[in-house]
């Protein structure tokens, strides 16, 4: 390199020997200034750290003013370090005091200096400090310089992220690297969670990163990279893992960036640079993340999930560090953090120690999500870069009903959340109290609540809540958990169980709902362009009726000597249901002819969740015996916004009037035929929407377990006839004006609904 004394390499292994030294923090810091102004003859090296506050504190130099140290601090939106700390990115400049966001500190003596290099400190994406070296002549620093002053920098990052410098700090101002950060997403399943991250897939911690042998960790390196391309190639040729159209497609990506060219040189130059293999692979993903984060396209920010789980893989390669061997150090307490994670992954863990679940993604209608509630996990999603800016083991608060995250939470804030955590307690304590009441309106409606439920998980939910029955039993969670199609056998049992537990409460099972976003991922699937809209639910039961025949007979035989309740999902057109329902007939033959027990009664309904069912609803009911809407689909569907995509799905009020006035055409069309219809979207969970739908005539509700109590409350309170009067006039004005919550709100208010 030129200019520099003897390398980036020698370099590296001097800081490591100061590393070592066992001296206080400040002293580590001053000989690593010298050292580096040394070794890039520069005439400054100066460390700024990033504190709590967001401003950068000058914590060492050599060459500027040394009384300067820890009195100097500048915001990140002012000077050239404020840009480099902001950026994440080095700036390299022959004359400083050209650029227009150079800001001169009188209190440095930096006015001589016409040459800057700044790089960012960076760990994991974020930045931590800034890295400066300067020079008295203009002079234009080389490729090879950025690359040693960004791969010492590396070395800085693991000093401040250790917690060293914490003890130089003020209160107050101490490195932001461990600050308390509130981060917002979107409440997922209602609870409040303490207690300590895991990190669902961790990061390797790379603790080495100084390399003895360039040579030989060059040969480290390709090894790894070798075993990573061929592991993907594998797993690309395994049918089992390959099947899903999504797995597939994530797999195409990672073998590209596997053989990406510049992903590969950037590694190489980083050990030849003097780092360890393990130590170039974090640098280069640290710097990508840090770019990528910064950019709003989408797409390039979903390929920075899909570079950082390459690289985690490749760390995987190079430390021997597998999966499952840190599983086992679950804590007590234990908040999983995750990008994002399968409801079987979820359902892997010890439950009786997750208090919390954070995620990067996951809807409020996804899966994980709906196991999430099951298991009673607060949960929140869309929480942007979680999983890069907490580390394992650090104290967190889960907030599932306000939908936000405190990380490292100050010790008021944790009071607070503490005082929180009580008074739910005793407001559980008043639901548990509500247990045995019946859910009976002020102006005496009866509402029945129902719960909705999909795994052995939920059952007990059906006692502890008194719950007046199951009014969904979602049957594809069964398989969406499992590594292969549960058999017959297993199916018997699972529904058995449901109807044992539920003991003289009716059950509602609903057959098969998948394809969409509910994905088997050993199922062969045809790749469709819009999943949602495509061959899913019923339509697949219909065209492969040897899988409805087979679930049909579970059913059937676990209702042996019982009233079964079944319905179908996604029905579009009443021919469907009458094809179906010809399914149950011929399975009720089958299983007659070959002596087996029959249910007393089999009752066989519809979902409502296709507009289209909307225009057919007396034909509907005029074949089936109920129909319960399923307004996640429903909404969906009507406005042609897709649930699982946030930037979509929140976007129409399904408490306005045309949501509204579909719900109501369903009601009003069960009472004319006589005919129960219930509605068992997640919609009903909410007691304000509860509230719309009571007063739009449904008299059965099915919701998540942790809503019957909230939902009871409210319905205790309500007078029916008076929020009727306040909802149905909205529905018929034609100003395009109303507002239906703004004046449900109102009304709950006024009449002091527990909402
Ligand atoms: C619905 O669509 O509202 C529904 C209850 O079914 P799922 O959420 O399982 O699609
Ligand atoms: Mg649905």
């Amino acid at each position: 390199m030129r200019g520099a004394l003897g390398g980036p390499r020698v370099l590296l292994r001097r800081l490591r020997e100061v590393m070592a030294e066992p001296v206080s923090a400040q002293d580590r810091l001053d000989k690593i200034v010298v050292l580096i102004a040394a070794n890039m003859v520069a005439e400054v090296c100066s460390v700024y750290v990033l504190r709590v506050d967001q401003t950068l504190e000058l914590y060492a130099t050599e060459g500027l003013n040394r009384d300067a140290v820890h009195l100097t601090v500048m915001r990140v939106d002012e000077g050239l370090v404020g840009h480099v700390a902001r950026e994440a990115e080095s700036l390299a400049l022959s004359d400083a005091h050209a650029h227009p966001e150079f800001s001169y500190r009188p209190e440095t003596g930096e006015e001589v200096y016409n040459s800057f290099l700044g790089v960012p400190i960076l760990r994991a994406g974020n930045t931590l400090g800034v890295l400066v070296v300067q020079n008295r002549a203009r002079r234009t620093y080389t490729e090879e310089e950025i690359e040693a002053l960004q791969t010492t920098a590396m070395v800085l990052a693991e000093m401040i992220a250790s917690g060293e410098l914490t003890a130089l700090a003020k209160p107050g101002a101490e490195p932001a690297v461990r600050r308390p950060l509130h981060l917002k997403g979107v409440a997922l399943a209602d609870g409040l969670g303490l207690g300590h991250v895991v990190l669902h897939e961790p990061r390797i911690k790379v603790t080495n990163v100084i390399a003895d042998d360039v040579v030989k960790e060059t040969a480290r390196l390709d090894a790894a990279i070798g075993k990573l391309r061929h592991s993907i190639d594998l797993m690309l040729e395994d049918d089992g893992l390959a099947k899903a159209g999504e797995h597939r497609d994530i797999l195409e990506a990672y073998r590209m960036f596997a053989h990406d060219r510049g992903w590969m040189h950037k590694m190489r130059e980083a050990v030849l640079s003097g780092l360890t293999a393990e130590g170039a692979v974090e640098r280069v993903q640290s710097d990508t993340r840090a770019r990528m984060m910064r950019a709003s396209d989408p797409y390039l920010r979903e390929r920075l999930h899909d570079l950082d789980d390459l690289a985690n893989r490749l760390l995987r390669e190079l430390t021997g560090r597998n999966r499952s061997s840190e599983r086992e150090a679950l804590p007590e307490n234990a908040i999983l953090v995750a990008r994002n994670m399968s409801p079987a992954a979820l359902l892997d863990y010890d439950r009786s120690r997750i208090r919390g679940l954070v995620l990067e993604e996951g809807g409020t209608t996804s899966h994980v999500t709906i196991v999430a509630r099951a298991l009673g996990i607060a949960a929140v999603g869309q929480v942007e870069n979680a999983a890069g800016l907490a580390d394992p083991g650090d104290p967190v608060i889960v907030d599932g009903q306000a939908g936000e995250v405190h990380l490292r939470p100050p010790g008021d804030v944790e009071e607070a959340y503490a005082e929180k955590v009580r008074f739910r307690a005793r407001r559980q304590a008043q639901y548990a109290a509500l247990r045995t009441r019946p859910s009976v309106t002020k102006d005496g409606v009866h509402i029945e609540l129902h719960l909705n439920a999909g795994l052995l998980v939920d059952l007990p939910h059906v006692t502890e809540t008194g719950a007046a029955g199951i009014g969904l039993f979602r049957t594809e969670l069964q398989f969406m958990i499992a590594s292969a199609f549960p058999r017959i056998s297993e199916q018997l049992k699972l529904y058995r169980a449901v109807l044992d537990a539920a003991g003289e409460r009716p059950v509602t099972f609903r057959t098969l709902d998948i394809g969409g976003d509910k994905v088997l991922p050993y199922m062969r699937t045809v790749e469709e362009e819009n999943p949602a809209l495509g061959w899913r639910a019923i339509r697949l039961g219909l065209d492969r009726p040897g899988l409805l025949r087979s679930q049909l007979r579970a059913l059937l035989r676990a209702g042996a000597g019982r009233e079964l309740r079944i319905m179908f999902p996604m029905v579009a057109a009443v021919e469907e249901f009458d094809r179906a329902r010809a399914i149950v007939e011929r399975e009720l033959t089958h299983l007659r002819k070959h002596g087996h027990g029959l249910p007393e009664k089999v009752y066989i309904g519809a979902m409502v969740e296709v507009p289209s069912l909307l225009f057919q609803l007396d034909e509907i009911l005029s074949r089936a015996d109920f129909l319960s809407v399923g307004s996640n689909d429903l909404v969906q569907f009507l406005y042609a916004a897709d649930r699982s995509n946030v930037r979509v799905a929140d976007r129409f009020d399904p408490l306005s009037p045309p949501a509204l006035r579909a719900f109501r055409l369903v009601a009003e069309a069960g009472q004319r035929h006589g005919k129960p219809v219930t509605l068992c979207g997640e919609l009903a969970s909410r007691p304000l929407e509860a509230v719309a739908l009571a007063a739009l005539g449904y008299r059965a509700l099915s919701v998540s377990p942790a809503s019957i109590g909230p939902v009871k409350a409210m319905m205790l309170e309500l007078d029916v006839s008076a929020a009727r009067k306040v909802l149905l006039p909205l529905l018929e004005d034609k100003s395009g004006m109303a507002d239906p919550r703004a004046a449900l709100a109102a009304f709950a208010k006024a009449s002091g609904l527990p909402i």
